[in-house]
């Protein structure tokens, strides 16, 4: 891949980049294409860069195994990584865990729910993280957000580096549309495998051809956004998690069991009953779930339910 380098506007290179990393493979295709790579390196992150790993507490086991090899390439390479775990301070309240939520609350991700785990595992934590990282490392005074805005005055726009693949652009979102002043002011995203026109293949292609294994999609193992193939995934591979998934959701329809008959008057009068009372898949409830995907996949064999989980999900956060 040949970059247009005359292109660039170097007094517009950014101080710092952050690659976002997911764990995943088109985070991991990034990491190895700035290890690997000058021309890449030179073009997104030709100064100083940061690689942040947010832990949600629920990620798959060969998600954690795949952790201890980017800790240690990023050792070997010399590239600062950052594993943000809860007891370091920056996941705040009951999102200590995405496990800690569920049971602190009795709630349930739902599909029907907004996406603010993301937000509360991943995005906030590294945002207060990168603030207090940015008092130490370049001495501006951190506190409410300001720290960023005194960064971005001095130095410029902090790069967030984000792992979207091309085909999936429609996750992408511009920093200047966010309503915190001091996000538009400080951050700026960039979406290298896009604009490498990447996709899932092609980083998978990349990982390997660069000699390195291919890590699992990155997700949570009780993320709601689970396809019906990555449940039976679950229920095949991962049966304690699932147990005690199932035992979060009946915990909370327990817990909520008011709402169960709801009487919703709508726009014309007319009364009727509603359950709000929901579940990980809305209306249906977990164990109804597990077995309608257990007999749509029961001709699947593993080998082919493992090849469906290595190219599909994803967590949803789509901005860093
Ligand atoms: S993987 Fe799913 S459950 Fe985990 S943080 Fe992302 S959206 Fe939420």
């Amino acid at each position: 891949m040949n970059y247009d380098l005359f292109s660039l506007d170097t007094s517009d290179a950014a101080k710092l980049t952050v690659l976002s990393m997911g764990l995943g493979q088109d985070s991991t295709a990034l990491l190895y294409k700035y290890a690997y790579d000058a021309e890449f390196r030179m073009h997104y992150a030709p100064n100083d860069f940061l690689v942040i790993f947010s832990d949600t507490g629920n990620e798959f086991d060969e998600t954690y195994r795949h952790l201890e090899h980017v800790k240690a390439f990023c050792k070997l390479q010399d590239i600062e990584f950052v594993h943000l775990t809860a007891d370091m301070g920056y996941h705040s309240g009951d999102w200590q865990s995405l496990e800690h939520f569920y049971n602190a609350k009795s709630a349930i991700g739902s599909k029907a729910y907004p996406k603010i785990c993301s937000q509360r595992l991943k995005i906030d934590p590294i945002y207060r993280f990168l603030e207090d990282f940015l008092a130490k490392r370049y001495g501006v005074k951190a506190g409410k957000k300001k720290g960023f805005r005194q960064f971005a005055k001095e130095s410029g726009k902090i790069r967030m580096m984000i792992g979207i693949a091309a085909n999936e652009e429609k996750r992408m979102s511009e920093a200047s549309d966010r309503k915190e002043r001091w996000y538009r002011e400080s951050i700026e995203h960039c979406y290298p495998l896009v604009d490498l026109n990447m996709n899932r293949q092609g980083c998978q292609e990349y990982i390997r051809s660069v000699g390195h294994d291919v890590p699992i999609p990155s997700n949570c193992m009780m993320c709601p956004f689970l396809s019906l193939e990555e449940l039976e995934y679950l229920r095949r591979f991962c049966p304690e998690a699932l147990e005690k998934w199932v035992h979060y959701e009946s915990k909370k329809l327990e817990k909520w069991k008011h709402l169960d008959s709801v009487p919703v008057v709508s726009s014309s009068g007319k009364t009727s009953i509603v359950n709000k009372n929901l579940g990980v898949w809305g209306k249906k409830y977990l164990p109804e779930v597990i077995e309608e995907a257990r007999e749509k996949f029961s001709k699947w064999t593993d080998e082919r339910i493992r090849e469906y989980r290595m190219s599909h999900g994803h967590c949803v956060a789509s901005a860093y």
